[in-house]
Protein backbone atom coordinates (compact mmCIF):
# COMPACT_ATOMS: atom_id res chain seq x y z
CA UNK A 1 0.00 0.00 0.00
CA UNK A 2 1.36 3.43 -0.73
CA UNK A 3 0.84 6.54 1.03
CA UNK A 4 0.36 10.20 0.17
CA UNK A 5 2.87 12.01 2.03
CA UNK A 6 2.84 15.64 3.66
CA UNK A 7 5.89 17.68 4.32
CA UNK A 8 6.16 21.05 6.44
CA UNK A 9 7.41 22.96 3.42
CA UNK A 10 3.79 22.99 2.04
CA UNK A 11 3.57 19.91 -0.67
CA UNK A 12 2.00 17.11 -0.89
CA UNK A 13 2.97 13.98 -2.63
CA UNK A 14 1.59 10.52 -3.76
CA UNK A 15 3.63 8.08 -5.69
CA UNK A 16 3.07 9.62 -8.66
CA UNK A 17 2.83 13.67 -8.52
CA UNK A 18 3.56 16.12 -5.66
CA UNK A 19 1.25 18.81 -5.38
CA UNK A 20 2.66 22.41 -4.11
CA UNK A 21 -0.15 24.39 -2.05
CA UNK A 22 1.20 26.18 0.54
CA UNK A 23 -0.51 24.99 3.78
CA UNK A 24 1.30 26.33 7.29
CA UNK A 25 2.52 29.35 5.37
CA UNK A 26 -0.55 31.86 4.73
CA UNK A 27 -0.78 32.44 0.86
CA UNK A 28 -3.04 33.48 -1.93
CA UNK A 29 -1.29 30.75 -4.88
CA UNK A 30 -3.62 28.75 -6.00
CA UNK A 31 -1.51 24.98 -6.41
CA UNK A 32 1.04 23.80 -9.07
CA UNK A 33 0.85 19.77 -9.58
CA UNK A 34 4.48 18.27 -11.14
CA UNK A 35 4.16 15.09 -12.31
CA UNK A 36 7.65 13.36 -12.89
CA UNK A 37 9.69 15.66 -14.90
CA UNK A 38 7.28 16.37 -17.84
CA UNK A 39 4.69 18.27 -16.57
CA UNK A 40 4.10 21.02 -14.61
CA UNK A 41 0.16 22.43 -13.88
CA UNK A 42 -0.27 25.36 -12.38
CA UNK A 43 -4.16 27.51 -12.24
CA UNK A 44 -4.98 30.80 -12.98
CA UNK A 45 -6.47 33.21 -10.89
CA UNK A 46 -10.35 33.67 -10.93
CA UNK A 47 -10.99 37.09 -12.13
CA UNK A 48 -14.43 39.12 -11.53
CA UNK A 49 -14.13 42.41 -13.40
CA UNK A 50 -11.74 44.44 -11.71
CA UNK A 51 -11.24 42.22 -8.85
CA UNK A 52 -9.08 39.59 -9.20
CA UNK A 53 -7.75 35.83 -7.02
CA UNK A 54 -4.06 37.53 -6.75
CA UNK A 55 -6.16 40.23 -4.49
CA UNK A 56 -7.47 37.62 -1.88
CA UNK A 57 -6.35 37.30 1.83
CA UNK A 58 -3.53 35.07 2.79
CA UNK A 59 -5.02 32.27 4.41
CA UNK A 60 -3.92 28.93 5.40
CA UNK A 61 -4.78 25.40 3.85
CA UNK A 62 -5.62 22.27 5.83
CA UNK A 63 -4.75 19.10 4.54
CA UNK A 64 -7.07 16.15 5.03
CA UNK A 65 -5.11 12.62 4.64
CA UNK A 66 -7.50 9.48 3.97
CA UNK A 67 -8.09 6.74 6.62
CA UNK A 68 -5.88 4.70 4.06
CA UNK A 69 -3.33 7.17 3.25
CA UNK A 70 -3.49 6.61 0.02
CA UNK A 71 -5.59 10.48 -1.19
CA UNK A 72 -5.08 13.82 0.29
CA UNK A 73 -7.69 16.65 0.26
CA UNK A 74 -6.94 20.24 0.77
CA UNK A 75 -9.38 23.21 1.31
CA UNK A 76 -8.35 26.31 0.22
CA UNK A 77 -10.20 29.95 0.65
CA UNK A 78 -9.45 32.79 -0.97
CA UNK A 79 -11.40 35.77 0.39
CA UNK A 80 -10.99 38.77 -1.59
CA UNK A 81 -11.61 42.03 0.78
CA UNK A 82 -12.98 44.30 -2.16
CA UNK A 83 -15.98 44.89 -3.27
CA UNK A 84 -18.60 42.90 -3.04
CA UNK A 85 -16.01 40.94 -1.22
CA UNK A 86 -16.43 37.31 -3.22
CA UNK A 87 -14.71 34.09 -2.03
CA UNK A 88 -13.26 31.49 -4.01
CA UNK A 89 -13.14 28.17 -2.21
CA UNK A 90 -11.11 24.64 -3.97
CA UNK A 91 -11.66 21.33 -2.79
CA UNK A 92 -8.67 20.03 -3.88
CA UNK A 93 -8.36 15.98 -3.63
CA UNK A 94 -4.53 14.06 -4.81
CA UNK A 95 -4.52 10.30 -4.91
CA UNK A 96 -2.17 8.17 -6.94
CA UNK A 97 -2.88 8.53 -10.39
CA UNK A 98 -5.73 11.28 -10.10
CA UNK A 99 -6.08 15.25 -9.32
CA UNK A 100 -10.03 16.74 -8.47
CA UNK A 101 -10.81 19.98 -8.07
CA UNK A 102 -14.25 21.23 -7.13
CA UNK A 103 -14.16 25.10 -7.12
CA UNK A 104 -16.76 27.43 -5.84
CA UNK A 105 -16.61 31.31 -7.03
CA UNK A 106 -19.10 32.84 -3.97
CA UNK A 107 -20.92 36.22 -5.23
CA UNK A 108 -23.30 38.28 -3.58
CA UNK A 109 -26.11 39.41 -6.13
CA UNK A 110 -24.63 42.80 -5.69
CA UNK A 111 -21.65 41.19 -7.64
CA UNK A 112 -21.30 42.55 -11.08
CA UNK A 113 -21.72 40.30 -13.50
CA UNK A 114 -20.36 41.88 -16.68
CA UNK A 115 -17.00 40.31 -17.46
CA UNK A 116 -15.87 36.59 -15.12
CA UNK A 117 -13.03 34.47 -15.82
CA UNK A 118 -12.77 31.32 -13.89
CA UNK A 119 -9.34 31.47 -14.34
CA UNK A 120 -7.95 27.89 -15.64
CA UNK A 121 -4.70 25.81 -16.13
CA UNK A 122 -1.42 26.54 -17.77
CA UNK A 123 0.56 23.07 -18.35
CA UNK A 124 4.87 23.92 -18.91
CA UNK A 125 6.88 21.10 -19.77
CA UNK A 126 8.35 19.18 -22.82
CA UNK A 127 4.43 19.06 -24.45
CA UNK A 128 5.33 17.93 -27.44
CA UNK A 129 1.98 17.00 -28.88
CA UNK A 130 -1.69 17.88 -27.52
CA UNK A 131 -5.30 16.21 -28.63
CA UNK A 132 -8.63 17.12 -27.51
CA UNK A 133 -11.78 15.57 -26.98
CA UNK A 134 -14.77 17.22 -28.50
CA UNK A 135 -18.46 16.85 -28.80
CA UNK A 136 -20.22 13.63 -30.53
CA UNK A 137 -21.11 13.64 -34.24
CA UNK A 138 -24.36 14.86 -34.27
CA UNK A 139 -26.70 11.52 -33.35
CA UNK A 140 -23.82 9.82 -31.40
CA UNK A 141 -23.09 9.93 -27.71
CA UNK A 142 -19.93 8.91 -27.12
CA UNK A 143 -17.06 12.29 -27.92
CA UNK A 144 -14.34 11.93 -29.85
CA UNK A 145 -10.72 12.83 -29.81
CA UNK A 146 -9.49 14.98 -32.60
CA UNK A 147 -5.98 14.68 -34.29
CA UNK A 148 -2.90 15.12 -32.74
CA UNK A 149 -1.75 18.74 -32.92
CA UNK A 150 1.75 19.21 -33.16
CA UNK A 151 2.43 21.68 -30.15
CA UNK A 152 6.14 21.91 -30.31
CA UNK A 153 6.78 22.91 -34.01
CA UNK A 154 3.49 25.59 -33.10
CA UNK A 155 4.52 29.44 -33.09
CA UNK A 156 3.46 31.38 -29.80
CA UNK A 157 0.05 32.29 -29.69
CA UNK A 158 -1.02 29.25 -31.89
CA UNK A 159 -4.68 29.01 -31.08
CA UNK A 160 -5.45 24.88 -30.93
CA UNK A 161 -8.98 25.31 -29.68
CA UNK A 162 -11.98 28.14 -29.32
CA UNK A 163 -15.16 28.39 -28.75
CA UNK A 164 -18.48 28.86 -26.15
CA UNK A 165 -17.84 25.29 -24.92
CA UNK A 166 -14.62 24.01 -23.25
CA UNK A 167 -13.60 20.32 -25.04
CA UNK A 168 -14.83 17.27 -22.67
CA UNK A 169 -10.82 16.73 -22.28
CA UNK A 170 -7.08 17.56 -23.37
CA UNK A 171 -4.40 14.97 -24.27
CA UNK A 172 -1.06 16.09 -23.89
CA UNK A 173 1.99 14.22 -24.42
CA UNK A 174 5.87 14.64 -24.50
CA UNK A 175 7.86 11.81 -25.72
CA UNK A 176 8.22 9.70 -22.28
CA UNK A 177 4.77 10.70 -20.91
CA UNK A 178 0.72 11.36 -20.94
CA UNK A 179 -1.03 14.20 -19.14
CA UNK A 180 -4.63 14.44 -19.05
CA UNK A 181 -7.33 16.45 -18.33
CA UNK A 182 -11.14 16.73 -18.34
CA UNK A 183 -14.22 18.92 -17.28
CA UNK A 184 -16.50 17.47 -14.70
CA UNK A 185 -20.10 15.80 -15.07
CA UNK A 186 -21.17 19.77 -14.94
CA UNK A 187 -20.21 20.82 -18.48
CA UNK A 188 -23.69 22.69 -18.32
CA UNK A 189 -22.32 24.64 -15.61
CA UNK A 190 -19.04 25.72 -17.77
CA UNK A 191 -21.78 26.91 -20.36
CA UNK A 192 -24.42 28.64 -18.23
CA UNK A 193 -23.37 32.39 -19.72
CA UNK A 194 -26.06 31.80 -22.87
CA UNK A 195 -28.87 31.12 -20.43
CA UNK A 196 -28.22 33.97 -17.93
CA UNK A 197 -27.96 36.75 -20.54
CA UNK A 198 -24.10 35.98 -21.53
CA UNK A 199 -21.43 34.56 -23.81
CA UNK A 200 -18.35 32.38 -22.78
CA UNK A 201 -15.36 31.67 -24.58
CA UNK A 202 -12.57 28.63 -23.96
CA UNK A 203 -9.41 28.97 -25.55
CA UNK A 204 -6.51 26.49 -25.74
CA UNK A 205 -3.24 28.53 -27.06
CA UNK A 206 0.01 28.02 -26.70
CA UNK A 207 1.63 31.22 -24.72
CA UNK A 208 5.20 32.06 -23.68
CA UNK A 209 5.62 28.07 -24.50
CA UNK A 210 3.45 26.63 -22.23
CA UNK A 211 -0.07 25.49 -23.32
CA UNK A 212 -3.19 27.98 -21.67
CA UNK A 213 -6.69 26.51 -20.90
CA UNK A 214 -8.48 29.45 -20.39
CA UNK A 215 -11.93 29.81 -18.66
CA UNK A 216 -14.03 33.13 -19.79
CA UNK A 217 -17.54 31.84 -17.87
CA UNK A 218 -19.21 34.98 -18.50
CA UNK A 219 -19.00 38.16 -20.79
CA UNK A 220 -22.49 39.98 -20.69
CA UNK A 221 -24.07 40.36 -24.22
CA UNK A 222 -24.30 44.13 -25.25
CA UNK A 223 -27.56 45.83 -24.35
CA UNK A 224 -28.73 42.85 -21.75
CA UNK A 225 -29.59 43.41 -18.40
CA UNK A 226 -27.05 42.57 -15.95
CA UNK A 227 -28.32 39.37 -13.90
CA UNK A 228 -27.54 38.98 -10.29
CA UNK A 229 -24.33 37.58 -8.90
CA UNK A 230 -24.56 33.78 -8.32
CA UNK A 231 -22.48 30.98 -7.05
CA UNK A 232 -20.35 29.10 -9.78
CA UNK A 233 -19.09 25.85 -8.86
CA UNK A 234 -16.93 24.24 -11.64
CA UNK A 235 -15.25 20.51 -11.32
CA UNK A 236 -13.12 19.39 -13.33
CA UNK A 237 -9.81 16.13 -12.93
CA UNK A 238 -6.15 15.44 -14.05
CA UNK A 239 -4.15 12.25 -14.79
CA UNK A 240 -0.77 11.26 -15.61
CA UNK A 241 1.09 8.13 -16.64
CA UNK A 242 3.96 6.90 -18.71
CA UNK A 243 3.50 6.71 -22.58
CA UNK A 244 4.28 2.98 -22.22
CA UNK A 245 1.35 2.47 -19.79
CA UNK A 246 -1.64 3.69 -22.33
CA UNK A 247 -3.67 1.62 -23.67
CA UNK A 248 -2.08 -1.82 -22.26
CA UNK A 249 -4.72 -4.51 -22.95
CA UNK A 250 -2.99 -7.47 -21.07
CA UNK A 251 -5.13 -10.56 -20.50
CA UNK A 252 -6.41 -10.97 -16.24
CA UNK A 253 -8.69 -12.73 -14.67
CA UNK A 254 -11.29 -10.80 -13.01
CA UNK A 255 -13.22 -11.44 -9.60
CA UNK A 256 -16.68 -10.67 -11.16
CA UNK A 257 -17.28 -8.57 -14.23
CA UNK A 258 -20.32 -5.54 -14.57
CA UNK A 259 -20.55 -4.73 -18.12
CA UNK A 260 -22.20 -2.05 -19.38
CA UNK A 261 -23.47 -3.37 -22.24
CA UNK A 262 -24.77 -6.27 -21.18
CA UNK A 263 -26.88 -4.80 -18.42
CA UNK A 264 -30.69 -4.37 -18.39
CA UNK A 265 -30.80 -0.22 -17.88
CA UNK A 266 -33.86 1.29 -17.01
CA UNK A 267 -35.59 3.90 -19.70
CA UNK A 268 -34.79 6.53 -16.93
CA UNK A 269 -30.83 5.51 -16.95
CA UNK A 270 -30.30 6.26 -20.55
CA UNK A 271 -28.55 9.18 -21.77
CA UNK A 272 -30.29 11.69 -24.66
CA UNK A 273 -29.65 13.94 -26.56
CA UNK A 274 -32.48 16.05 -26.86
CA UNK A 275 -35.06 16.92 -24.16
CA UNK A 276 -38.25 15.65 -26.23
CA UNK A 277 -37.05 13.00 -28.49
CA UNK A 278 -36.21 9.72 -25.70
CA UNK A 279 -35.25 6.91 -27.96
CA UNK A 280 -33.01 6.90 -31.26
CA UNK A 281 -32.57 3.92 -33.74
CA UNK A 282 -28.95 3.59 -33.66
CA UNK A 283 -27.56 2.14 -36.65
CA UNK A 284 -26.11 -1.66 -35.34
CA UNK A 285 -29.99 -1.84 -34.78
CA UNK A 286 -30.41 -1.21 -31.04
CA UNK A 287 -33.35 0.65 -30.24
CA UNK A 288 -32.18 1.62 -27.01
CA UNK A 289 -29.66 4.79 -25.98
CA UNK A 290 -26.50 3.80 -23.86
CA UNK A 291 -26.26 4.22 -20.18
CA UNK A 292 -25.67 7.62 -18.63
CA UNK A 293 -24.03 6.70 -15.70
CA UNK A 294 -24.77 10.29 -13.95
CA UNK A 295 -28.39 8.57 -13.26
CA UNK A 296 -29.14 7.99 -9.65
CA UNK A 297 -30.51 4.72 -11.45
CA UNK A 298 -27.14 3.77 -13.08
CA UNK A 299 -25.49 4.50 -10.20
CA UNK A 300 -27.11 2.40 -7.75
CA UNK A 301 -27.47 -0.49 -10.17
CA UNK A 302 -23.44 -0.79 -9.98
CA UNK A 303 -23.12 0.40 -6.43
CA UNK A 304 -26.08 -3.16 -6.07
CA UNK A 305 -23.68 -5.06 -8.15
CA UNK A 306 -20.68 -4.17 -6.19
CA UNK A 307 -22.41 -4.63 -2.52
CA UNK A 308 -23.44 -8.01 -3.48
CA UNK A 309 -19.82 -9.20 -4.44
CA UNK A 310 -18.24 -7.99 -1.64
CA UNK A 311 -18.49 -10.57 1.11
CA UNK A 312 -16.46 -12.68 -1.36
CA UNK A 313 -13.52 -10.46 -1.95
CA UNK A 314 -10.39 -11.86 -0.97
CA UNK A 315 -6.86 -10.16 -1.00
CA UNK A 316 -5.52 -9.42 -4.50
CA UNK A 317 -8.98 -9.82 -5.99
CA UNK A 318 -10.22 -7.39 -8.85
CA UNK A 319 -13.11 -6.48 -9.86
CA UNK A 320 -13.91 -4.63 -13.00
CA UNK A 321 -16.59 -2.39 -14.96
CA UNK A 322 -15.87 -3.59 -18.67
CA UNK A 323 -17.48 -1.81 -21.99
CA UNK A 324 -17.31 1.49 -21.06
CA UNK A 325 -17.32 4.20 -23.25
CA UNK A 326 -18.37 7.94 -21.74
CA UNK A 327 -21.31 9.29 -23.09
CA UNK A 328 -22.84 12.75 -23.25
CA UNK A 329 -26.29 13.56 -22.39
CA UNK A 330 -28.60 16.01 -21.78
CA UNK A 331 -31.23 14.86 -19.29
CA UNK A 332 -31.92 17.66 -16.53
CA UNK A 333 -33.19 14.20 -14.47
CA UNK A 334 -29.95 12.89 -14.33
CA UNK A 335 -28.69 16.04 -12.70
CA UNK A 336 -31.66 15.93 -10.20
CA UNK A 337 -32.86 18.86 -11.43
CA UNK A 338 -36.04 17.32 -13.70
CA UNK A 339 -37.66 20.65 -13.91
CA UNK A 340 -35.02 21.96 -15.93
CA UNK A 341 -35.89 21.57 -19.93
CA UNK A 342 -31.90 20.32 -20.66
CA UNK A 343 -28.78 20.63 -18.95
CA UNK A 344 -25.59 18.73 -21.09
CA UNK A 345 -23.26 16.70 -19.21
CA UNK A 346 -20.92 13.58 -19.79
CA UNK A 347 -20.40 10.92 -17.41
CA UNK A 348 -16.98 10.15 -17.30
CA UNK A 349 -16.39 12.04 -13.77
CA UNK A 350 -19.08 9.94 -12.14
CA UNK A 351 -18.09 6.95 -13.11
CA UNK A 352 -14.70 8.08 -11.83
CA UNK A 353 -16.49 8.88 -8.75
CA UNK A 354 -17.93 5.38 -8.70
CA UNK A 355 -14.65 4.07 -8.66
CA UNK A 356 -13.13 5.55 -5.67
CA UNK A 357 -16.66 4.81 -3.95
CA UNK A 358 -15.85 1.46 -4.82
CA UNK A 359 -12.31 0.89 -3.81
CA UNK A 360 -13.00 2.09 -0.67
CA UNK A 361 -15.28 -0.51 0.29
CA UNK A 362 -12.52 -3.25 -1.77
CA UNK A 363 -9.38 -1.46 0.26
CA UNK A 364 -10.12 -3.46 3.49
CA UNK A 365 -10.33 -6.44 2.02
CA UNK A 366 -6.89 -6.08 -0.40
CA UNK A 367 -9.45 -5.99 -3.07
CA UNK A 368 -9.53 -3.25 -6.20
CA UNK A 369 -12.05 -1.89 -8.99
CA UNK A 370 -10.31 -1.35 -12.43
CA UNK A 371 -12.45 0.49 -15.33
CA UNK A 372 -11.62 -1.03 -18.23
CA UNK A 373 -12.71 0.91 -21.65
CA UNK A 374 -14.33 -1.05 -25.16
CA UNK A 375 -12.15 -3.06 -26.82
CA UNK A 376 -10.75 -0.75 -29.48
CA UNK A 377 -12.10 2.36 -27.73
CA UNK A 378 -9.39 5.54 -28.50
CA UNK A 379 -10.54 5.87 -24.33
CA UNK A 380 -8.21 2.72 -23.14
CA UNK A 381 -5.55 4.34 -21.24
CA UNK A 382 -7.36 7.60 -20.85
CA UNK A 383 -7.99 8.96 -16.98
CA UNK A 384 -6.83 5.55 -15.97
CA UNK A 385 -9.45 3.61 -17.66
CA UNK A 386 -7.85 0.66 -18.86
ZN1 LIG B 1 -27.28 11.86 -18.42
Amino acid sequence: MWKTEYSDDGSVSCRTASLSVTTDTPSVDAFTLKTGKDFTLSTLPVRLGELSESMALKAKRRPHVSEAGDEILIEQENAIPFGSEPVIRRKIRLSEHLLNVTMDIEMRASNEMKDISAGGVVISGTVETVRLTGMPPKGEFTPVFSPEKDFAAAADGTVFYEEAFPPFGLVIASEQSVFELIVGDDFWRWTNAERIGGTSRFTVVKKDGALQFAWQIFTLKPDTEMPAGRNWRLTWAASWHDRASSGKTEKRVFKSVFSLDSADWQEASRAVLSARKTAKRKKSGKTENPVCLCSSGALNTLKKWLRTNLAAAEEGDVFAVTDILPHYCVSAGHMERAKLHSLPHWDLASLLEFKRWANRQLAPRGARLELIAAEGSEFKGFMTLQ
